[in-house]
Order: structure tokens, then sequence, then C-alpha cells
């Protein structure tokens, strides 16, 4: 059975990721309003919103997190979460609420999903994998300072991957945020800048890996350009064509389909 995933949208303004496993489609993070996701899912076939099977949330952070309980309540979705990100999350009145620990794994309809701890400045922030019956697995990485061997590990075996870009490093150093500011983003607690993001995919191995999507760039501190050519600096000519970036306006716009 295959895996399908798409990007709403990803950056600093608001992130959301459909992932479909079999007949289940799920929803992770949210951090639009509610007419603004549901003219997202709208342009990527989802009309009914309702149809989804809930919303996976990885940490507090409100372009995670903010969109997150309007749209269950609208459309009637239950709610992941891990229990850190539930005790500092502020708005879960009348929510269906799932709650995890990281390393869990979560079986929800066709999807099995393991969530995993990254390290950022949140309560208990986590990452998911998703396998399919037919052993297709999919790795969201975003919303993290540095790579762990924990993480490493779970980056094994995947056939696809959406992952974090957020800033090039000249860029940061000489743009328009305040020291304390740049400090946070590329402290461990932060966020995975385009050459560490290009490090991680170096120590993978590419056999099997389809789609490699790179997300949540910074408007400020980052291009499409840069941290496209810093990844393909890393890996072999022959993986070119499988990478692609999610744009904060469109994410993905289309469909990846993981054979
Ligand atoms: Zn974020
Ligand atoms: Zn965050």
């Amino acid at each position: 059975m295959s895996i399908r995933f798409a990007s709403l949208g990803s950056g600093s303004k608001g992130n959301g990721t459909l992932i479909t496993c079999g007949d289940t489609c799920l929803l992770v993070d949210c951090g639009f309003t509610i007419k603004e996701t549901v003219k997202r899912l709208a342009q990527l076939g989802v009309t009914e919103p309702g149809s989804l099977a809930g919303i996976l949330v990885t940490h507090e952070h409100g372009d995670h997190l903010s969109g997150v309980a309007p749209l269950a309540r609208r459309f009637n979705l239950p709610v992941w979460m891990s229990y850190g990100t539930r005790r500092v999350a502020r708005d879960v009145k009348n929510l269906t609420l799932q709650l995890f620990h990281a390393g869990e794994r979560l079986r929800i309809g066709d999807a099995e999903v393991t969530p995993f701890t990254v390290p950022h400045d949140a309560a208990e922030p986590c990452q998911f994998t998703f396998q399919s019956p037919g052993a297709k697995r999919l790795v969201l990485l975003t919303d993290l300072g540095k790579n762990t061997p924990y993480v490493q590990r779970n980056l094994q075996g995947c056939d696809g991957i959406l992952l974090e870009c957020n800033y090039d490093t000249e860029m940061m150093r000489d743009g328009p945020y305040p020291p304390a500011l740049q400090a946070r983003i590329t402290g461990d607690y932060g966020h995975l800048g385009n050459q560490q993001a290009a490090e991680i995919l170096a120590s993978m191995t590419y056999d099997r890996l389809q789609h490699i999507v790179l997300s949540h760039l910074s408007e400020q501190n980052n291009t499409p350009e840069k941290a496209q050519s810093a990844i393909l600096e890393a890996v072999p000519e022959r993986v070119h064509e499988r990478v692609s970036v999610s744009s904060q306006q469109k994410g993905t716009a289309v469909w990846h389909e993981i054979l």
C-alpha cells in the first residue's frame, strides 16, 4: 500500500502536512485559520475536512498549533498530541484528545505512526514516522536544533522525508534578526540550517528515498535556491530529481506518492 503526502504550507507563518496511508488521511499540525485551511485542503482535493481521520500535533508553537483546535471542533476531528504538549496547550476545550509519549506506536486506521522526540525549545516536541501496511516509510523532520543518534535511528530505511532547511548561515548572520533571536534559531534547541540538513541527508542511504521535500524555510534568512543548492551538493546526482521545496504560500501544491 502506498503513502501519499502533501504540504498545505510550511514556514514560521503556518504549517500543515497531509499524509494518506491506505484509506486513512491525517493532518499533521495546523497553523492556519479555518478558512485558509479549508481552502488549502480543497486545492489538494480534500473537499470534506470531516473525512480526515484526525490531526497530529508536533508541538505547541503557534505556527503548528494555532489552527488545530478551531479546525478539530468545527469538523469533529480527534487530536493526538504528546503529554508535554497537552500540559502547555492553552486551547483544548471540547476536543477529543489522544495523548502519547514519544516512542509509543500509534495505530490510526491504516497508518502506523511513531512519534519521536527532537531537540527543540518546546515542552515535549515530537516528529513522526508513518508506515503503511506495505512497509513504506515517511519521516517528518522539522523544528529541531540538531541531529541526534535517536533522530538518526528514526530516519533509517525511510522512503520519503520532509526535511527542515530553515536558514542559510550567511543570510542569518547578515540579516535583520537581533543576536538573541539568531542564537535561539541556530542553537541546539532551534532549527536546522541548510548545512545541517545537508549533513543529515549525506549520512543517509538513498536507495529507497523517493522524495526529499525541503521544508520550514525562513522567508527572511533563506531562499528556495540556497536551500536546494546546499542539498544538491550533498547528495549524488542521481538523487537530484527527487528533491523539491515546500513553500509558505503553496506548500508542495501537489501530492507526492511513495510507491
Ligand atoms: Zn515551526
Ligand atoms: Zn517550533
